[in-house]
């Protein structure tokens, strides 16, 4: 019999069976519009609001500063362009990174050509920003600073709380995209200085469709997109329920199992490039040997040669 064995969960995972169940009733039971007052419409409010406050919990964030999107690259998007939008005055200069992801990259180059001024930082051989290098980049018109927090293809975490330090130490906002974090890391957004924080469901056993923004209270950030009033005015249109249910289910269940199901993935993980390198000593590893998510592991070959294979 076939059996495939999926090694791409930085691309995506399944839905948990258990998010699944959650969020069925909310596709034909409880369909009701959430920005309406009869029954059916309060039901659906309230497993937003519930699902927010989950959201929230897991990255030491308070229900009301988590906005629903509906995906990673729309939280960047409008944590970015609602950054910018909303502090013209205070100026016009971001500092990211070379090895973001297309979300943050293709967003920061949309904003060059609307007169922004970006400064991509470069990366050593691991992957890392040098703090340095952020220091002596930052003008008196940086008003963000939008770094990952873990990489989509290597895995390497960045040193988040120096950025953050810096970030707040200059009046700077800090942005960073944590869809690769969230739910693999522990995150705590006031201990770190995080202003804004991307994540998205489908990267942790949630489903497609679905992302969430956290934007620190008191932060000016505007609207990207004109509609209705949800999500208090800054993200039009009627919400994702079920998927909104499924995101909180899913941020719940990876939190409640962070310390297990890390020890197993590091377990995994290092047995893996023991056997790996045992095998195959020209393969060597992309990315920081400590400082990477638990389930990430990119090997590079340069050139194979085969010993006695003993898988
Ligand atoms: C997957 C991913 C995104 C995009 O998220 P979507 O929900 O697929 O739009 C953004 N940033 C990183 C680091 C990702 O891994």
């Amino acid at each position: 019999m076939n059996k495939t064995i999926y090694f791409d969960h930085a691309a995506t995972t399944k839905v948990k069976d258990e998010v699944l169940k959650t969020m069925i009733p909310y596709f034909s039971l409880n369909y009701g519009n959430a920005s309406t007052l009869y029954k059916i419409g309060r039901t659906s409010k309230m497993a937003i609001e519930k699902s927010r406050a989950q959201v929230a919990r897991a990255i030491g964030a308070k229900p009301y500063e988590i906005y629903f999107t509906s995906c990673g690259s729309e939280s960047d998007n409008l944590a970015i362009k609602g950054i910018v939008k909303g502090n013209k005055e205070k100026g016009n200069h971001i500092i990211t990174t070379k090895i973001e992801h297309p979300a943050v990259l293709n967003t920061c180059k949309a904003l060059e050509k609307e007169g922004i001024e970006v400064t991509y930082l470069n990366v050593d051989k691991y992957g890392l920003i040098s703090i340095e290098e952020l220091i002596s980049s930052i003008k008196p018109t940086t008003i963000l600073i939008t770094i990952m927090y873990a990489n989509n293809e290597i895995g390497t975490i960045q040193p988040i709380k120096e950025i953050g330090n810096i970030a707040k130490k200059n009046n700077i906002f800090f942005h960073t995209d944590a869809v690769q974090a969230v739910g693999n890391l522990k995150i705590d957004v006031n201990k770190s200085n995080i202003d804004l924080l991307s994540m998205s469901g489908h990267k942790f056993y949630g489903p497609k469709g679905v992302g969430a923004l956290y934007v620190r209270d008191g932060i000016d950030f505007e609207r990207i997109q004109d509609g209705g009033s949800q999500e208090k005015g800054k993200r039009a249109g009627t919400e994702n329920v079920a998927g909104i249910v499924g995101i909180g289910k899913a941020i719940e269940i990876a939190y409640k199992d962070l310390d297990k199901n890390t020890k197993k993935l590091l377990e995994l993980r290092e047995y893996c490039i023991e056997q790996i390198q045992k095998n195959f000593p020209d393969v060597k590893i992309n990315g920081h040997r400590e400082k990477r998510l638990p389930r990430e592991l990119q090997l590079f070959i340069f050139k194979l040669k085969f010993r006695r294979n003993t898988f």
